[in-house]
């Protein structure tokens, strides 16, 4: 992968601001990963009436808690740098969300619509969503609420290690999926989606919606990596190769829910299903390589996926 650092900043950089530790004092939320709404314990089943507002959150992977719950209580103390960042990794994020930014905002315009920009939050350890906070055991994600990516730099060394999927365009896949959500919020797939679940039309795992929405993020970076492969030194990421190919396959299926059950717990529960199997990852991200057309991405009419 050949790329070059952009003259714009649409990563907004709070690394090294300390995280939240001073600036909400001991409101310490435990983050997004902490698994699940917390049940009032005691009382009986009588009586009890739960006012949640859940919000969905569109990560990497599940395993962690997809919703957090509550209300926030504004935003951490001081103001919030937003630098460029002038370090190899922080530009080389910056690269590729601007170069996918770039994609997505010329296809919008070519199909007479507007795709607003917006930016990927980098920070380390914890930072203040409009989802909630957070932190590094999130994973990255898309936050609806503010329309901002959130990934930890740390993440891609997990990315290495944890998931076993080293590479720079592994990384790049990552991105652009989260960018992907972006889009899909963007043309109202997500608010469709969120009206379905909330009428008890998604039959859950994997067929369901969650799945079949996260799948469609993978084949929207699939998409974005066809551009690339198919007009090389256009942008920011000036090209691929099929090592790169691979590398993002690769990264798509190692955050498979079979591949992170297996590891985590020994056994596949499709039940609880939320991004797909590593085999659906890749041949969704595969299938927008192929096609390069977002009308290609049609992962919600298939009876099966
Ligand atoms: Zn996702």
């Amino acid at each position: 992968m050949r790329w070059r650092p952009s003259s714009t900043t649409q990563v907004e950089d709070r690394r090294g601001d300390g995280g939240l530790g001073g600036g909400l004092g001991g409101m310490r939320m435990g983050g997004l990963g902490g698994g699940g709404i917390p049940l009032p314990v005691g009382g009986g089943l009588g009586g009890i009436v739960l006012v949640i507002i859940v919000i969905v959150v569109m990560n990497l992977v599940g395993g962690g808690a997809g919703t957090t719950t509550g209300s926030l209580q504004g935003a951490p103390g001081g103001a919030i740098a937003s630098l460029a960042p002038g370090d190899d990794q922080g530009q080389f994020i910056n690269a590729v969300t601007v170069d996918v930014q770039t994609f997505w905002g010329d296809e919008f315009a070519a199909a007479g619509k507007s795709y607003p920009q917006t930016v990927l939050v980098l920070f380390t350890g914890s930072t203040q969503s409009g989802c909630g906070v957070a932190s590094s055991r999130t994973g990255p994600f898309y936050c609806p609420s503010d329309q901002k990516v959130y990934l930890d730099g740390a993440f891609f060394d997990e990315l290495h290690t944890r998931f076993g999927a080293p590479g720079d365009f592994a990384e790049a896949y990552v991105i652009a999926h989260e960018f992907g959500h972006h889009v899909q919020d963007v043309l109202g797939t997500m608010d469709q989606v969120a009206q379905k679940q909330q009428a008890g039309q998604d039959p859950g795992g994997a067929n369901g919606l969650s799945v079949r929405l996260e799948l469609q993020a993978d084949c929207f970076a699939g998409v974005w990596a066809s551009s690339i492969w198919a007009s090389p030194d256009q942008a920011n990421v000036e090209s691929i190769t099929d090592a790169d190919v691979k590398e993002a396959l690769g990264a798509a299926q190692s955050v498979g829910d079979d591949r992170i059950q297996q590891q985590a717990t020994g056994t596949i529960n499709k039940e609880s299903w939320t991004h797909g199997s590593a085999e659906q990852r890749a041949t969704w991200f595969n299938t927008g390589f192929k096609n390069g057309t977002i009308d290609g991405c049609d992962t919600f009419s298939g009876a099966t996926l």
